[in-house]
């Protein structure tokens, strides 16, 4: 997988990067359940540098994460879709709500992170790569 692009469930907001994605996680954060409105979010660790963004309704949510550093939450104000997030914590790449790809069919996660508030009827491969909680934490 070279390039990733999608788009929000109205198509007013849409982002490709010119960077192959660097790694993928599915985090079970209660602010990713929250923002979700499902159990978890999977998300894909793409390079800032080549990632663009363009559509008028794009939004944003001035978040805290449990480092109490900066998360900014990008949405689609018209439809509400989570799109990406960019954390203080790790400046220089952007996670990308996967569920928003134009193609996920090459997606295989990686690692889970946030492991201690997943919820109890998500079933979790034995042998994953989990993390409690952040991975650097
Ligand atoms: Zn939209
Ligand atoms: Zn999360």
């Amino acid at each position: 997988m070279n390039r990733i692009k999608g788009g929000c469930l109205c198509g007013s907001v849409r982002y490709e990067s010119s960077q192959a994605p660097l790694m993928n996680a599915i985090c079970h954060c209660v602010h990713c359940q929250k923002q979700s409105g499902s159990a978890f979010s999977m998300n894909v660790v793409v390079p800032a540098a080549g990632f663009e963004v363009a559509g008028a309704t794009l939004a944003t949510f001035d978040d805290v994460g449990a480092s109490g550093l900066a998360v900014k939450r990008h949405f689609c104000s018209a439809c509400g879709s989570p799109l990406y997030t960019e954390l203080e914590a790790n400046r220089g790449v952007v996670a990308v709500k996967a569920g928003t790809l134009d193609d996920t069919s090459w997606l295989k996660p990686q690692m889970h992170i946030w492991r201690s508030s997943a919820q109890e009827w998500v079933s979790i491969d034995d042998g994953a790569v989990c993390f409690e909680r952040n991975p650097d934490a």
